[in-house]
Parts: structure tokens; C-alpha cells; sequence
């Protein structure tokens, strides 16, 4: 299998895009570290993981917390000893318009979906770098590159993570490691099941291809960009959204 013998961190995969994510890094062979902030919701996981015969563990893990960050880290590399792949995938949405946007959720949005992505790559390249190898792979959005009413928040946080991985991909590139990142468009997960079925008929008939992503979609990029074949690619970002923003 591809990916044999590898560790892949993948944040946030206790459920929606990240739990595809996970599911297809082990197919592909590799151990697939388990983790969001709520350890029971992160062990039932990965013991679904192990009952298919999928290589998983877990580790409860709240990305904003640099500490928390370098805890898990640091057992993950007693009991592999590297960390081959990491995705950052942690990420949530507090909408409102500007004016009425508080603070609290401005910050709360920025620490988990940027800060969460500093913290976990920060930690996580140190390895990477005595190893000399690695692929980080960010989720981004479409929101990032085109912006949203109501989510100045939401869309900050996701450019922000185009520009940190553009730069850090420059810093590290010499040193065999990659950084990558894909940018979805609306995929049915728990995070848009809000949506009313006037704001679905709205988003649907924008979307060319005429239908929401899946995790899936998502899923398969995130495996070609941390695979081998995609060794001479860095500091992209991969649009999966149906064609939306063409
Ligand atoms: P979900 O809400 O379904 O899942 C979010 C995951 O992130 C959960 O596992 C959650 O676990 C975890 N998480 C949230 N906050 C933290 C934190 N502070 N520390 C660690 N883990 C955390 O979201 P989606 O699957 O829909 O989204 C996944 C990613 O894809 C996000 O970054 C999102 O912005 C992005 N995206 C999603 C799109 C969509 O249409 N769904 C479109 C474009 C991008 P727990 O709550 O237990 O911590």
C-alpha cells in the first residue's frame, strides 16, 4: 500500500472531513493519529478505525493550546518516533455580520482555524526537519480566496492559512518537506447542515457541477498532495469545489 509505515496526524478527524481524511489514509496503509478536543468522541473513533482493521490511536487535543499541541506530539513520537504527514484540518465557523460580530467569536475563529495551524505545524516541523521529510497539508476554504458575507472571521482565518503555508513552504523547502493546501467548497458535513433549503438552492446554483462536495472529494486530494507522486509540488492551493469560484 502507499502509504505503508507512515504516521499521519490529522486534526479535527473525530468527525465530518477529517474523519474521511483518516479513513483514507489508513486504506492507503498508513497509522492515522485520531484527535479533536473530546476525548470520547476521539476513542470511539479510532476504535471504529480498528475494528474495520485500519491502523488508528488517539490522542484528545484542543489546537489552540500550544502545550496541548507539544503533549500529544511528544507521545505520538515516544510510541512511532516520527510523524510523516501532518493535516491540519481543526476548524470551525462563528458567522455574523461585521457589526454585530463580538470579539469572542472573532477570536475564537482565528485562534482554532489559524492559530491551531501555527501551533500544530510549528511543533510537528521540528520532527519533520530532523527527519528531513514530511507533507503538511492545510484545510483552507473557497471562503478564503473570495470572502463571505457574514464571515470576515471565518474568511481572515482561511487566507491565513494560504499565506503561512506559502511562506513556511518557501522556508522549509530545501529540507525534502512540503506544504500544501486545499481549499473545499460547501461539503455536507455537520458544519453546513445548518443551512436552510433557501440558502442550499442559492449556494447549488452557483455551483457548475450542481452539487455539494463530500468528504470524500476532500479526502482524495489531501491523499495525492501527501503522496509521492505529488513530491515536486509545494506552497499550492487546490480548489475543490465544484467550480464554483471559476
Ligand atoms: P466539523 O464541524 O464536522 O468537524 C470539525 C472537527 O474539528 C471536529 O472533529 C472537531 O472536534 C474538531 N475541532 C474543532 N475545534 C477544535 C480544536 N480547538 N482543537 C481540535 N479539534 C477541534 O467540520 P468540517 O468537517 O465541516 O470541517 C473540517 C475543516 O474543513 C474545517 O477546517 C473547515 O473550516 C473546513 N471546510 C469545511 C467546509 C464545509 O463545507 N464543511 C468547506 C471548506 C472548508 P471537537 O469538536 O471534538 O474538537
Amino acid at each position: 500500500m502507499q502509504l505503508k509505515d507512515q504516521v499521519v496526524v490529522v486534526t479535527g478527524s473525530t468527525r465530518g472531513i477529517g474523519k474521511e481524511i483518516a479513513i483514507a489514509f489508513a486504506q492507503a496503509g498508513a497509522t492515522v493519529i485520531i484527535s479533536g478536543r473530546n476525548e470520547q468522541m476521539a476513542a470511539e473513533t479510532k476504535k471504529e478505525f480498528v475494528q474495520k482493521g485500519l491502523k488508528a490511536d488517539h490522542f484528545a487535543c484542543d489546537v489552540t493550546n500550544l502545550k496541548n499541541v507539544e503533549e500529544m506530539v511528544n507521545k505520538i513520537l515516544d510510541k512511532y518516533k516520527c510523524i510523516d504527514i501532518l493535516i491540519n484540518n481543526a476548524g470551525i465557523t462563528k458567522d455574523n455580520l461585521l457589526l454585530r460580530m463580538d470579539e469572542a467569536d472573532w477570536d475564537e475563529v482565528l485562534n482554532i482555524n489559524l492559530g491551531g495551524v501555527f501551533n500544530c505545524t510549528k511543533v510537528i516541523l521540528r520532527s519533520m526537519l530532523k527527519a528531513k521529510k514530511g507533507k503538511i497539508v492545510s484545510i483552507s476554504s473557497i471562503i478564503g480566496l473570495t470572502g463571505n458575507v457574514g464571515q470576515a472571521n471565518y474568511a481572515a482565518s482561511k487566507a491565513g492559512i494560504i499565506g503561512f503555508s506559502k511562506s513556511i513552504a518557501r522556508e522549509i523547502a530545501s529540507r525534502g518537506i512540503t506544504v500544501n493546501v486545499v481549499a473545499p467548497g460547501y461539503i455536507q458535513t455537520d458544519m453546513t447542515a445548518q443551512l436552510n433549503d433557501k440558502t442550499r438552492d442559492e449556494i447549488l446554483n452557483h455551483i457548475p457541477l450542481k452539487r455539494f462536495g463530500s468528504p470524500s472529494d476532500v479526502a482524495g486530494v489531501c491523499l495525492f498532495l501527501a503522496s509521492k507522486e505529488a513530491d515536486y509540488i509545494t506552497g499550492q492551493t487546490i480548489i475543490v469545489d465544484g467550480g464554483m469560484a471559476i
